[in-house]
This record gives structure tokens, sequence and C-alpha cells, in this order.
């Protein structure tokens, strides 16, 4: 199909590992939900980077100067990435974990926050220190809009409020309806953040039509490199909250009372939340990334992936002991993540001989997603249990999955072998 792109050039092409059953073979990554491979353009880019880089936001030398440009146009290129508003602001953040914590940490006083069981701990967490109502797991995606719609029913209509939603479910890979949960949120005056983790790296992304507060995603997930993140949105809640660290670059004036202590005045920029030395690097891999994925063009990276899906699908259909797992169904649109269990054998192992004989790199466990994973496994979604803890002998019922996930740089012989090994 001439439509479909190639894989994208990603480092770790050419790894090779060791099998037990002699010989080596190169690695398939196809843990790409976990941490896609860096572009090889993003660390072509930064090399080039490397030699002039400089602390950001600190004075007249010419590095830092450069170094300033180039952190300022990134936030650009990812707030045209993410198709944001005028107003809004984007903070450059180490994970949608640390964006997810600090948006809580400007949550408005009394607000109320919702957000489905389903959710990966960085999006169920974090709230807990606000009013939560934890919504039930829906089983079409009308069921989610109507669960929320709902819940907000029921709120108290005069509190601020806030809703989190995953966009992509780590796990199953299936799309929620983002748009109309925006739209429910709103109608009953509530706020939307989005956690883009799964989303941003394989679908195109905007803001302003999906209609969400915030965005958040990791630069780890979409081929950059480790360390960085965003939260883009709304400025009013995060300039009227204290900094979420306290420190340079962050405060515009400090100086002594006479009682002792000392006066501060924050930035109401994104640098209020950006204290310290920014991650400029981070930033700026980000940016190459968002730029790469463009150019590639989303309509064929999609086009690849939903052909790698097919590929993994007809493969399975030959082995009815696979089981997909899903909330809304087995045809449901999903991004390239699919989680599984076989029966008969024990998840754990499974990955570990997909691993050992055939040199695939896939997850298995809970998937830092506890309560989701229990009930697509049919157990209790209540039990506790740490993540990816070992199941029983063989033959026993899966208290675990097996995920396996890729992307734009994904070869089809990765897929195809994965595949092989499955049957
Ligand atoms: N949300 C989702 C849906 C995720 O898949 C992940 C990572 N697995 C996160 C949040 C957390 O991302 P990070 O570990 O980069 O903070």
């Amino acid at each position: 199909d001439q439509s479909l792109c190639s894989p994208l050039p990603v480092l770790g092409r050419d790894v090779t590992v060791p099998l037990v059953t002699g010989g080596e073979v190169t690695y398939a990554a196809l843990d790409y939900a976990a941490s896609a491979p860096a572009l090889q353009r993003v660390w072509d880019d930064v090399a080039a980077y490397a030699p002039y880089y400089g602390s950001v936001h600190r004075g007249a030398g010419y590095l830092s100067q450069l170094s300033t440009d180039l952190f300022e146009n990134a936030r650009r290129t990812v707030e045209e990435f993410l198709d944001c508003r005028e107003d809004d602001q984007l903070v450059f953040t180490r994970s949608t974990t640390d964006s997810l914590n600090l948006l809580a940490a400007a949550l408005p006083a009394d607000c109320q926050v919702f957000v489905f069981e389903t959710e990966h701990h960085a999006s169920l967490l974090p709230w807990r220190d606000a009013r939560v109502t934890y919504l039930n797991a829906p089983r079409t995606p009308g069921e989610a809009v109507s669960t929320l719609e709902r819940a907000l029913a029921d709120r108290d209509p005069y509190g601020p409020a806030l809703v989190c939603v995953t966009g992509a479910s780590n796990v199953t890979g299936e799309l929620w309806p983002v748009k109309e949960l925006a739209a429910a949120a709103h109608a009953h005056g509530a706020r939307i953040v989005l956690d883009a983790a799964q989303l941003a790296p394989h679908h195109p992304l905007s803001v302003r039509e999906l209609d969400v507060d915030w965005v958040a995603f990791s630069g780890h997930k979409l081929y950059a490199p480790f360390g960085s993140g965003v939260l883009a949105g709304r400025a009013d809640w995060l300039q009227e909250a204290e900094p979420y660290l306290a420190g340079g670059g962050a405060s515009k004036a400090v100086a002594r009372r006479t009682d002792g202590g000392v006066d501060v005045e924050w930035h109401t920029t994104a640098a209020r939340h950006e204290a310290g030395s920014p991650n400029v690097i981070g930033a700026y891999s980000i940016a190459s990334a968002c730029k790469a994925l463009t150019e590639a063009g989303f309509d064929s990276l999609v086009a690849r992936e939903q052909q790698l899906i097919g590929l993994v699908r007809d493969g399975f259909a030959e082995v009815p002991e696979v089981k997909v797992l899903s909330l809304f169904g087995d045809d449901a649109p999903r991004v390239g993540v699919l989680s599984f269990v076989v029966e008969g054998w024990n998840s754990s192992h499974f990955a570990a001989a997909l691993s050992a004989e055939y040199g695939i790199g896939v997850r298995d466990g809970l998937f830092c997603a506890h309560p989701l994973v229990r009930t697509l496994l049919g157990s209790d979604p209540q039990e506790q249990g740490e993540c990816g803890a070992p199941e029983g002998a063989p033959g026993e019922k899966s208290l675990n999955a097996i995920r396996v996930s890729f992307g734009a740089g994904t070869p089809d012989e990765h897929v195809e072998r994965f595949v092989r090994a499955v049957r």
C-alpha cells in the first residue's frame, strides 16, 4: 500500500541478544507502551545541539541565550503539535506522572475529582488529597459518557470539579471518547485533563478540537529520551496555585523582610512551575520528536500501525488459547497496544519465553493499572497485589497478562516473529 510509510529509523534497531536455544538475534522491542525507542532523528538533533548547550534563562552568555531560544522554541513547537489555544500555557515536566501530580497540587480548594477506576495509576492516584469519586469500568464508550454524566449530575454544583481521563488505554490500547467526555464535563461546569501518554505517540491530538482543558504526556513514549514530559492547558489554575517546586527560575523577585523572613514574587508564566535548571535537552528532544512525527504524517503512521495490529489479530485468530483483553469489545478502535492471556500458560513464563527463545521484549504483569487488569481478567478489582506479581503453576487462572505494543519504528519482521512465536 503506497500510503504506508516505512518504519521510522530508531535507536537500537541493530541490537542483538543471545537466545537460550543458541545463537543470537536482533532484539524485537515490542514494549513501546512502556517506553518507545528514541527516533534516530531526535538523537541526531540532540547530538548537533549538545556542544552548544547552556543553562536556560541564565543571562547574556551566548550559549545561555541560544539554549533559552531553543527551549522557548521547543515550547512553541509542542504547543503547535498539540494545537493549543492562544492563552494556554505549556509547562515542561519530568513525565506524565509528574504533570498530573503538578495539576493535582494546583487544584483549587474543595475541588471534586472524577476518575474512572480503569486509569493508569499515574492518573488514578495523584488526586487522593482531593474529594475523589472513582467511577466503575464502563463496557462501552457510550457507557463511559453516561457514567460520567450521572456522577457529575450528583455533584456539588457550586464547587470546582475536574475529570481525568485517558485518551488510549495502556492496557487495551482502546481509544476513549474524549471529545464526548469533555462535552459532558463542561456541560456540568467541570474541567477535564487528558492523559495522553499512550495517545500522543500514536494519534493526532488537538487540544482545541477535543476541547480538553489540559493534556499530559511523556517524552519517552513519544520517541524522545527519558526525563521530560508536558502539561499544557488552561493557565488560571496553574497560576493561582503555589509553585510546584520552590526555587530559582520560578521566582521573579525575592527580598528579605524586616521581620527576618523573605517575600517572594512568583512568575505567572509557565516558569512558575519550572523551578531549577530546566531540562533543555528533554524539551528540545520532545520538540524534535513532534516535528519528526508531523513530517512523517499521522495518516500514514496510523495506517501502518493499524496494519501491524491486523497482523497480530490474524495471527491470534489461529490460536484459540489466546484471549485478547478488551473493555469495549474486540473490534473497538485501538492504538498499537494489545494485552492478552494464553490459556494454560503463566503470563510471566510466556513473556520470559518470548524473550529467551525469540529475542522479543514484551511486558507482563498488571501494567500499573491493577483495578482495570483485574476487571478484565475477571478477578476482584479490589484485591491488592504488586505490579508483575508472579502467578502459580501453568494451567492456573491468569492473574497477570502479557502486553505487546509497537509504533512508528516497528518493522513488520518484529510483529511477524511475535506472531510466529505465539503460534
Ligand atoms: N498514563 C498512561 C496511560 C501510561 O501508559 C503511563 C506510562 N505507562 C503513564 C500515564 C505514566 O507515564 P510516565 O511513567 O512517563 O510518567
